[in-house]
């Protein structure tokens, strides 16, 4: 697997002028200073004074934060000029950013690639017109069909979406469907966010005045299980499931989490849940047989870590469904990436 390292910029509000009713970006981005140019050199140097040497494959400085491409072209191309200037020393290898749907045009694109920008992921969240309204997003589906077509077009750009979960007027179903339209775009990577309410937002409000309800923590993690599994058997690579906490609090405001709507180790649980659904409807087909008694889960370490799940809890949830079975567990390195290997001893 390759080793990847992100230097990463944020960029606060200065980019949007919006207000989504889940976003206060100062309290995600953990900023609340104007970032400029010169940030984007110290904040590197900083970042590689560590990196280098270190063996590498890739190291992305990625523009995080706002909407990057909503900065003044002036800003934009004087942030960029700083990433190019490390880019062309060879001293980091992409250029990566995030920005809104609408806007990207020509013009903005033209200027990405004249300073080598690599990747560019749009903040895309629901496909559904109902959510969008409801979240105050301020652009359309249409909007996303029309940025994915022309960033492709250029045939330089790495093209990434980035989804959330149980946003106002969200259900099971507009998640699925938002990820069937990821999939006929076409992206190479994706992110997925479940909704967090953030005290101070709008969202928060409309969870006071119960106009917002969000989804269980049963439902999220099905909902994205499932999300994370389509787009992954499309061949596109999920490189993130839910916000990083330390990019979620600002010490410098009294920004908190609100309800049961985070938890640190989203992604972990999603994993888990796959491997727990596959291992058990493995588990399944031999108590159909009549068969009792030991049985051994072995998995490479990636695999082995999602087969016991978040705090043990697949282990248990195992020992619950099937107590016909005596299950023991072991990693074993020999074993392929992502396989899981179910055998009984007399076999
Ligand atoms: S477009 Fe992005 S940065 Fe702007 S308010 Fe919405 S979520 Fe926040």
């Amino acid at each position: 697997m390759k080793k990847h390292a992100i230097i990463p910029v944020f960029i606060p509000h200065i980019g949007c002028p919006h207000a989504c009713v889940f976003c206060n970006q100062n309290a995600i981005t953990a900023r609340t200073a104007d970032v400029v140019p010169d940030d984007v050199r110290r904040i590197a140097d900083e970042w590689l004074s560590t990196l280098e040497g270190r063996g590498l494959d890739e190291i992305e400085l990625s523009f995080f934060g706002g909407s990057f491409t909503g900065i003044p072209m002036e800003q934009q191309s004087a942030f960029l000029a700083v990433a190019k200037e490390y880019k062309d020393a060879g001293r980091i290898d992409k250029i990566h950013l995030s920005t809104r749907p609408d806007y990207i045009n020509e013009e903005i694109l033209d200027n990405l690639k004249r300073y080598g920008a690599d990747v560019i992921e749009l903040g895309v969240q629901s496909f559904d017109p109902q959510v969008l309204d409801l979240s105050e997003r301020g652009h359309s589906a249409d909007d996303v069909y029309r940025a994915c077509e022309l960033i492709k077009s250029y045939g330089c750009f790495t093209l990434g979406i980035q989804l959330m979960i149980g946003l106002p007027g969200d259900s099971y179903e507009k998640c699925m469907e938002s990820v069937r339209q990821t999939i006929k775009i076409g992206p190479k990577i994706a992110r997925l966010y479940p909704t967090v309410i953030i005290s101070g937002t709008k969202l928060c409000r409309m969870y006071e005045e119960d106009v917002y309800k969000p989804f269980s923590q049963e439902e999220m993690l099905r909902t994205t299980t499932d999300m994370y599994r389509e787009l992954t058997n499309a061949g596109i690579n999920v490189i993130r499931v839910g916000l990083k906490a330390s990019a979620l609090i600002n010490d410098s405001d009294d920004s908190r989490v609100v309800g049961d709507t985070y938890h640190p180790a989203f992604r972990q649980l999603v994993e888990g849940r796959i491997a727990r659904d596959e291992v058990a409807s493995r588990l399944a087909v031999l108590a159909e047989s009549g068969i009792t008694g030991p049985v051994h889960i072995t998995a490479g370490p990636e695999k082995f870590a999602a087969v016991i799940g978040h705090k043990a809890g697949n282990r248990r949830f195992f020992a619950a469904e099937f107590p016909q079975f005596d299950i023991t567990y072991k990693e074993d390195l020999s074993i392929e990436d992502g396989k899981i290997v179910i055998e009984r001893p007399d076999n």
